[in-house]
């Protein structure tokens, strides 16, 4: 069985959710390898992670350098190993990094690519993705006819599959060029601690629009009961009750949740962009006309501020 390797989305060692996903999609295509790169002394506990998670081989790479510099180290190791390995295909993460780090990698392999895929599926030995595209109006399937299938996958494309990996963890001696070192991390500014999940990993989303009027503590309340992370429309971030890192949409962030809870939001066009592939939708709006109920599994009319609260309390005695 062919190998196929996944990046290991990390910071400073510590795993982050999407790369268990990415190890459940690669079960299905192959022989899930990890690929760590990062500073000295910092593999240990990414590896022993991720063999909790199917990991059957982990390559490791260690370097104050690469830690220091940006994407093209990575995609130089990533461009080494392939070349040795030959993988079946590389997943990476869909975050700004990880879509950098696979376009480099592309161009070094001559190999097409494919980002932001929702699925990834084997039919034979081909990988066959599927993207939602156009802000959401189409789903299409693709795959890639040309050298190594690099894809990006969003996350909660799949769910992390806890099973016992061998995890053989395997040094790779990777020669980075002066030219990946031209662009340097001179200072980083750890996102300020909200005790909520990060908005495009989060497994729940609870949104508000304009109908909060402003109000946000209902959104807030309904989201720590679910464990959620709270997300906002264009028209709460305009208000500025917001800040833009909340906005959900086509000039906000992609989410793909398992569950989105729209609250106080009419549904446009493209506010659905950035939402419309999450697994489950509820919306409460008090218009039962909202163009947000088109695409609901379940809708709620009434007033957020009434239902919410008492949502959150049902939650909470539970
Ligand atoms: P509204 O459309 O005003 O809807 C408010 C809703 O709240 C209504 O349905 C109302 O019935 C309901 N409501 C009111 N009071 C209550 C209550 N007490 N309880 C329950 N329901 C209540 N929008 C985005 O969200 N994200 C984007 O990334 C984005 N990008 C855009 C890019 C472009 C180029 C353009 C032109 C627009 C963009 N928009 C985006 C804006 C988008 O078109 C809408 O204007 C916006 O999504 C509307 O936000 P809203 O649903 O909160 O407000």
């Amino acid at each position: 069985m062919s190998e196929v390797l996944v990046l290991i989305d990390h910071v400073d060692g510590a795993v982050r959710k999407p790369t268990y996903e990415l190890l459940a999609i690669a079960k299905r295509l192959g022989e899930p390898s990890a690929v760590f790169i990062g500073g000295a002394d910092q593999a240990a506990g990414a590896v022993e992670a991720v063999t909790k998670y199917g990991a059957a081989k982990v390559y490791t790479v260690e370097d104050t350098e690469i830690k220091g510099y940006l994407v093209a180290p990575k995609a130089e190791v990533l461009q080494q190993l392939a070349e040795k390995v030959s993988p079946a295909a590389i997943l990476i993460t869909s975050s700004a990094e990880g879509k950098e780090i696979a376009g480099r990698l592309a161009i070094k392999l001559g190999s097409g690519i494919i980002t932001d895929a929702v699925d990834v599926q084997a039919d034979g030995d081909t990988v066959v993705t599927t993207q939602s595209v156009f802000a959401g109006n189409f789903t299409v399937q693709a795959k890639v006819t040309r050298g190594t299938p690099i894809i990006t996958v969003k996350p909660n494309a799949a769910a992390p599959e806890e099973e016992a990996g061998a995890g053989a963890a395997e040094e790779f001696a990777a020669t980075i060029s002066d030219a990946a070192k031209t662009a340097q991390i001179v200072a980083s500014q750890p996102r300020k601690a909200t005790g909520r999940p990060e908005l495009t990993e989060a497994a729940i989303v609870v949104s508000g629009g304009r109908g909060t009027g402003g109000n946000f503590e209902p959104i807030e309340g309904l989201a720590d009961a679910l464990g959620a992370a709270v997300g906002a429309s264009r028209a709460a971030v305009d208000s500025g009750w917001m800040p833009h890192t909340f906005q959900v949409g086509q000039t906000g962030k992609t989410v793909s949740p398992q569950l989105y809870v729209a609250n106080g939001i009419s549904g446009a066009i493209q506010h659905r962009a950035g939402m419309q592939t999450s697994k489950t939708i509820i919306a409460v709006n008090k218009d039962d006309e909202a163009p947000i109920f088109e695409l609901v599994d379940f809708g709620v009319v009434g007033d957020l501020h009434a239902v919410l609260p008492a949502a959150t309390e049902a939650i909470n005695q539970r």
